[in-house]
């Protein structure tokens, strides 16, 4: 049932006719790119700029040793995962424009190659982009080792073609189910893996009113964090505006993160994926058939390793940006009990404490024994 539902849905991300569904990215305002709001909106307070070279973890929803938090009490970061999907990920990016806010899209690799003008919408309105996978398997721990590493590398790769090299080393486990092993192999890539310290519980629930409810409640029971939402889902869309203006009627700020170096993917799969990039998004322009033919990083030499664009946004707002850089830690390496020979039930495994009731992980096991979902 559930893995029915899964291919429907991959295929559809592949082989959507895209070019039909994506409209042309909007127009950056000139004088304050991406932001429309008259009195500053909920604004961006500060940026934090972080070195991922030591495979740093972040946020609280997990079982592995993670780093402090880098946010202030009514701080909050803002995160989109399994996008882009054009409808959806574009009405979420007006949204931040109106209240210039900037966020973070942990986006599928395959959405990304069927919706690579969606992609680029959400680098060219000043947002960070990093990786959920190719094709978002629920549990990467019950994949073999090398399928898992090939999920994560595959989905980086996928973007970074689609971005023109703009992804950052920041990647985001699919059901927030990441392991030692996985870290360790994320580490060694200089990644920097992000969990969750707020779910707003979207992938349940459908009405606007209550997600935004529920939202602000958890955002307040825990004084901020880094918020997890979903930019598949029209209750978020529809949801969001209410929950930025609560947000800023209620004292928080929204700090933006970025990445010291953008992600260089391996560049076997890079040529791999390249075909698929070009059917769906087929080169315009005089030079550019000659342009696509190229990989991007041979296309753009050296410069691909800078954040290119972001620097002058942040001159332009006068933002001020903290330099975040952990040392590496040692990554403890479980013996695998999950391997994928094993019998493919789903386990039921103690829930994470999340610090209230009517837990997410609750939500979680019964979604996966009872129903399909894509969260
Ligand atoms: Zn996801």
């Amino acid at each position: 049932m559930r893995r029915i539902a899964l291919t429907a849905l991959a295929a559809l991300a592949t082989f959507a006719t895209a070019a039909a569904n994506e409209a042309q990215p909007a127009q950056a305002v000139a004088g304050a790119p991406g932001c429309l709001a008259k009195d500053g909106g909920l604004g961006t307070e500060r940026i934090v700029e972080i070195d991922t070279a030591g495979g740093p973890l972040f946020g609280d929803i997990t079982r592995q040793d993670k780093e402090a938090t880098f946010l202030k009490p009514k701080e909050v970061v803002l995160t989109f995962d399994d996008g882009p999907m054009p409808w959806i990920t574009r009405s979420i990016l007006d949204t931040l424009d109106k209240f210039c806010s900037k966020a973070t899209f942990f986006s599928v690799g395959r959405m990304a190659l069927a919706y690579p003008q969606t992609l680029r919408d959400v680098l060219a309105r000043g947002h960070t982009l990093g990786g959920h996978t190719w094709s978002h398997p629920l549990n990467l721990k019950r994949l073999k080792p090398d399928k898992a590493i090939d999920e994560i590398e595959r989905g980086f790769a996928a973007l970074s073609i689609a971005s023109g090299g703009r992804t950052s080393p920041f990647f985001r486990f699919p059901g927030l189910s990441d392991n030692g092993a996985m870290l360790a192999a994320l580490q060694k890539r200089g990644i920097a893996a992000f969990s969750v310290d707020v779910v707003s519980d979207d992938s349940y629930i459908a009405d606007p009113a209550r997600l935004a409810r529920v939202t602000i409640d958890r955002v307040e029971a825990r004084r901020g964090g880094i918020l997890l939402f979903h930019d598949i889902k029209t209750a978020t869309a529809k949801a969001l505006p209410t929950i930025l203006a609560e947000l800023k009627k209620r004292g928080y700020k929204v700090v933006h993160m970025r990445s010291k170096e953008l992600l260089k993917p391996l560049p076997e799969l890079a040529d791999e994926l390249q075909p698929l990039l070009v059917k769906n998004d087929p080169p315009r322009g005089p030079g550019a058939e000659r342009a696509a033919m190229l990989p991007f990083y041979g296309a753009l030499g050296p410069v691909a390793a800078k954040n290119m664009g972001e620097g002058e946004k942040v001159a332009a707002l006068d933002i001020e940006v903290e330099q975040v850089a952990p040392q590496p830690r040692e990554r403890k390496i479980e013996p695998s009990k999950e391997a994928a020979s094993k019998p493919k039930h789903v386990a039921r495994t103690k829930p994470l404490d999340l610090g209230y009731p009517a837990g997410w992980s609750t939500n979680v096991q019964r979604a996966r024994l009872n129903r399909p979902v894509y969260d």
